[in-house]
């Protein structure tokens, strides 16, 4: 029996499925050449059935990222298998992933079959997709809490239905380690030609058990893991890559498997799929985690200076934390920037390193010292493929224990300037008040998180938001020296996507009011002191209701109006 185990990874589809972490097309393929650069065997790239987002997510995958298998997922029923097998069409390897459920609650209550008629679905659309290609993987759906006999039947028939890997999952997170083992054993021993194919798990983490029942199938015979970076994915996630990985890597003593993975990478995977979907990695997850190798207690610390073993059971490099920590300045040129964006794996066009250069030198104009997490940060602006409609030009804003705090806001779009103010709870509030004021685009705060890029006073704090437009949630990130500044970047570039996306969204777009510049009163511009506001915990998280991001009718008279800024270019914007 080999001892080779098989990583499939499935961020760009279960992980994905998790609520925060949705990801567009083209955050799904650089994700995609980044799990593939991790050296992974074979990357589930989505659901093709789910939207045609989805689809057009894995035919871009497919086409782009040509080592690894690439997988595509489908139920059971012939519309499901041909859409999921046209998305794989172009893969250099492709696999079609069908699965249904097996267990008699999933049966009964969710699908209405029968098992015979489930059985006769999964040898059809094993059939079918054996057509397609020779590739094909099928899941017995909540197989942990299934009729052992059934699932039996269920496996052998798929196997002689031409099935080439049968996976076994623990949908639900239910399994113990002792248990999921026995039950591999058990097919392996019962299941007539289950060595003809490759055992696969897919184990849920709902009771933290995920990586413990994965390598406890191992054990059993199991030679494909279904895991996610970060373990991110329903519910309580998926079983952790990286844990499984350095699991099977560190104590490779009493576990004599390899995998095919390039623990130096998993550090980076991770990063890039936080700055992506602005999930953040608790500090104390294993193997990831912001303190997985900090050590705190003089005693540790006192034993690591003596010798590392004595308190880390792996070292930072291996899973490819950089130690070199310290790196450019503001005297730093282009060619030195580029060099060192390259060394951390970011190949940026000569358009995206000019604009990250410009960025670089503003960033290090306010701060001393540039951190590799700081040039990530800024390559990842760099990197944004979303026309910039609207750019931040000037933002002013109060803030304070005396509420409520004011912002007024200078945007640019094609060249024109526009000046918008507005209160809010907070200086954040004030702030997307006076930007939906400008763009009339107004966009429900779902999600806000902050946090800090690097070390120190001057540290960068890094935005991330999810803003609901017309039913679409839109992600939008930025990183800045001035929180305010960030969080007002990171909102601008979801208004942006929102607005580039703008044929999907109908009619909610750009309803803006041009009027010539009006004689507009000195002083600041009057505004609703009760103004809609937005709750804020700065630094902490941010919720806003839609029913409290209501414009203030016009009649009111006192708008959010804007005035000159001694430009003929600048038109006014009001309140609608
Ligand atoms: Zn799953």
């Amino acid at each position: 029996m080999s001892d080779r185990i098989l990583i499939f990874d499935t961020t760009l589809r279960d992980g994905e499925q998790s609520p925060g972490a949705s990801m567009n097309l083209e955050e799904k393929v650089r994700m995609a050449r980044q799990i593939d650069a991790l050296g992974v065997d074979v990357i589930e790239a989505g659901f093709p059935m789910a939207s045609e987002d989805d689809f057009q997510a894995v035919r871009a995958v497919a086409k782009e990222v040509r080592r690894p298998i690439i997988a595509a997922l489908a139920r059971t029923t012939p519309e499901d298998v041909e859409r999921a097998c046209r998305a794989i069409e172009d893969a250099a390897r492709p696999r079609l992933h069908t699965f249904i459920a097996t267990s008699d609650i999933h049966l009964q209550h969710k699908l209405r079959k029968t098992r015979d008629e489930a059985l006769a679905m999964a040898i059809a659309a094993v059939r079918q997709a054996r057509g397609y290609t020779a590739d094909v993987e099928f899941s017995a759906e909540d197989a942990t809490r299934s009729d052992v006999d059934y699932l039996c039947r269920v496996v052998e028939a798929v196997i002689e239905a031409g099935a080439t890997t049968v996976n076994i999952p623990d949908t639900v997170g239910y399994t113990i380690p002792s248990e999921f083992n026995r039950l591999i054993a058990t097919l392996r021993q019962r299941v007539k030609g289950i060595d003809r194919v490759v055992v696969s798990v897919h184990c849920h983490n709902d009771l933290g058990l995920a990586v413990a029942n994965s390598l406890a199938a191992v054990e059993a015979g199991a030679r494909q893991v279904e895991c996610t970076v970060n373990g991110i994915g329903e519910r309580a996630g998926n079983a952790s890559l990286e844990e499984l990985v350095m699991a099977l890597y560190v104590r490779r003593d009493a576990l004599p498997f390899t995998t095919g993975v390039v623990t130096t990478e998993i550090h980076k995977s991770s990063q890039l799929l936080s700055n992506i979907t602005g999930m953040m990695v608790q500090p104390n997850k294993a193997v990831v985690g912001r303190n997985a190798f900090a050590h705190e207690a003089g005693i540790h610390q006192d034993g690591v200076l003596k010798e590392r073993r004595t308190y880390e059971i792996m070292t930072p490099e291996s899973v490819g934390i950089p130690t070199n920590r310290l790196v450019l300045g503001k005297h730093s040129g282009r060619h030195a920037l580029g060099k060192k964006l390259a060394e951390l794996g970011y190949k940026l066009t000569r358009p995206e390193l000019d604009k990250v250069y410009s960025r670089f030198i503003e960033i290090a104009d306010q701060k001393k010292e540039i951190f590799d997490e700081d040039l990530i940060a800024i390559a990842h602006e760099g990197m944004k493929e979303i026309p910039e409609t609207y750019r931040l030009k000037v933002l002013q804003a109060t803030a304070g224990s005396q509420k409520p705090s004011t912002a007024t806001v200078t945007l640019q779009k094609a060249g024109a300037d526009m000046v918008a103010c507005a209160v809010g709870d907070g200086p954040v509030a004030a702030t997307y008040n006076a930007i939906d004021l400008i763009t009339n685009f107004r966009g429900r705060l779902v999600d806000y998180a902050i946090r800090s890029v690097s070390r120190g006073r001057d540290a960068m704090g890094e935005v991330f938001v999810h803003v609901d437009f017309g039913g679409r949630t839109f992600t939008g990130k930025a990183a800045s020296t001035d929180v305010v500044d960030a969080s007002a970047m990171a909102y601008l570039h979801a208004v942006n996507k929102a607005l580039h996306l703008s044929h999907t969204l109908e009619a909610a777009v750009g309803r803006e009011v041009a009027a010539p510049v009006p004689a507009v009163s000195e002083g600041p511009v009057a505004t609703r002191l009760d103004a809609p506001g937005r709750t804020e915990t700065p630094a902490r998280r941010e919720t806003a209701a839609g029913s409290q991001r209501r414009a203030v009718p016009a009649e009111d008279g006192l708008s959010g109006g804007v005035k000159g800024a001694g430009s003929d270019n600048i038109r006014l914007i009001r309140l609608v």
